[in-house]
């Protein structure tokens, strides 16, 4: 693909916007001990999360990252904090999906109501531990992609006030631009309980608090086996072993080769962004005028929002399905954003990047424990609230010895049903691309 390079400002890198105030570092970090009480794989909000309540709780922890402290998703979302899971829309999609959503409809609804505790407890650690992240919670507006869209999102919206009290309600198409500076949509779903933080820095108050608390924190440590049963794991890592009485797999879109049972029940996606130079102000002002996060209802959605200061744009969604150069998805994000806001064709990327998440075929996300192994994953784009909520109630479940209260815990976990997966998604450029073409054509029709 050609790329036209007057997109990128001449300052552009091929990073996230949050790393130039938090990049993923060593800071905190220890030599990995022969011995601990619990272990965690992995340093992002679930693994963090999970052990700050168990440091606190007066166990001995240690968390371990291959990489640098935070350098998986947890650095690199669009640090939209939501209160909902998405009901009834899996990676599979159609309408079996909905079937099945529909036999589950009480469980999911009890699983909702956990997202809206999900939210709650992300404020409450942004209190707690006085992290400086940003937090806005200036609420979300989802634009209707087609006309046919809109009824569905009244439902939504009837849903969401009943089970949640979230103040959901609709936005006709007249009214749209009190919410967005473009006519793009056909009218929307505004949901005020509902936020954005900076993740990066998000992340970093949640690293400093479990040094301060005292988990052990070991970067560049990659974990290559388990093996053992509760009480007597071992864990092998590339800086050697360390028994450990619990271990916990915080990993994620991340998780490789480490649990070929779960890597068989998770799709890993790639997600890219961009972020835009600063633009004048009143032209900022009118493109979200309430500061709100923006989603919309395709199959393959954008999610965006103003950057801190609120005058850069940050736009995210699936440019393509597979490995392209942050300069490809660049662009392909850059015409996204122009087709929703025409007056940013001038608006130079100044940061490009991507990341993986961690798609299940329920779309809901899971925590369990296989073998002995507590794990969380599944994540499917918003796991904020979520994964930073399961990691937490995974801990609690240790700490009450096996007992959890959370609807989450050893939910029926389906693995992908497509014949010999073992994690890599070789299909996912060929359903992508047809769902992107599903999309399109429900777009030109006005259906959907
Ligand atoms: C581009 C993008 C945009 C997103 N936008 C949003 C959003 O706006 N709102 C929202 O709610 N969610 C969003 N998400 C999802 C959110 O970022 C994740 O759900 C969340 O960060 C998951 O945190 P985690 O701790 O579970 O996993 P991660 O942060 O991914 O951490 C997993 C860690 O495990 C480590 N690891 C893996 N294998 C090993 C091993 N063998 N040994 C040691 N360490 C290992 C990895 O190095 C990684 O650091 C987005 C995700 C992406 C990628």
């Amino acid at each position: 693909m050609q790329i036209d390079r007057s997109l990128f400002h001449p300052d552009y890198k091929p990073e996230p916007y949050w790393w130039e105030a938090a990049r993923p570092g060593t800071t905190h970090a220890k030599d990995l001990p022969d011995t601990t009480e619990i272990f965690i794989v992995g340093s992002g909000y679930s693994g963090l999360s999970a052990a700050l309540e168990l440091a606190r709780g007066g166990r001995a922890v240690t968390v371990v990252d291959a990489l640098a402290f935070g350098e998986g998703a947890s650095s690199r979302n669009g640090g939209g904090v939501s209160t909902g899971i998405n009901l009834g829309k899996g990676i599979s999609g159609g309408p079996g999906q909905e079937k099945r959503g529909a036999s589950l409809q009480p469980v999911l609804e009890k699983l909702l109501g956990e997202s809206l505790a999900a939210y709650e407890l992300v404020q409450h650690l942004i209190e707690r531990e006085n992290i400086d992240c940003h937090f806005e919670p200036r609420g979300r507006f989802v634009g209707a992609f087609t006309a046919d869209h809109f009824p569905g999102l009244q439902k939504k919206a009837d849903m969401l006030n009943r089970l949640l009290q979230v103040g959901a309600r609709v936005v006709s198409k007249d009214q749209q631009r009190e919410e967005i500076g473009s006519d793009f949509y056909h009218g929307g779903l505004v949901i005020e309980r509902s936020g954005k933080l900076h993740p990066a820095l998000f992340h970093k108050g949640l690293l400093d608090a479990c040094a301060a608390a005292g988990v052990t924190l070991c970067a560049h440590t990659k974990v290559t086996g388990i093996t053992g049963s509760p009480g007597a794991f071992v864990v092998n890592t590339e800086r050697g072993p360390c028994r450990a009485e619990h271990v916990i797999v915080a990993t994620k879109g991340y998780t490789g080769d480490l649990s070929p049972k779960l890597r068989k029940k998770l799709v890993p996606i790639a997600s890219q962004i961009i972020a835009t130079e600063e633009l004048p102000e009143d032209l900022a002002r009118e493109l979200i005028p309430n500061g709100r996060t923006i989603s919309e209802t395709p199959r393959i959605t954008s999610y965006y929002r103003l950057l801190p200061g609120d005058r850069r744009v940050m736009y995210g969604g699936r440019a393509r399905f597979q490995d392209v150069s942050p300069e490809v998805s660049g662009a392909l994000l850059h015409k996204m954003m122009t087709d929703r806001w025409p007056q940013l064709k001038d608006a130079r990327i100044t940061h490009s990047w991507s990341g993986t998440v961690a798609m299940t075929t329920d779309a809901l996300p899971h925590m369990g424990c296989e073998d002995g192994i507590h794990y969380c994953t599944g994540c499917n784009g918003s796991g904020v609230a979520m994964m930073t909520y399961l990691g937490r109630q995974i801990a609690l479940r240790i700490l009450q010895e096996g007992r959890s209260d959370s609807e989450y815990a050893d939910l029926p976990f389906p693995g992908v049903g497509v014949p010999f997966y073992q994690g890599n998604p070789w299909f996912l450029p060929i359903v992508g691309e047809y769902y992107r073409y599903l999309d399109k054509k429900d777009r030109r029709k006005g259906t959907g």
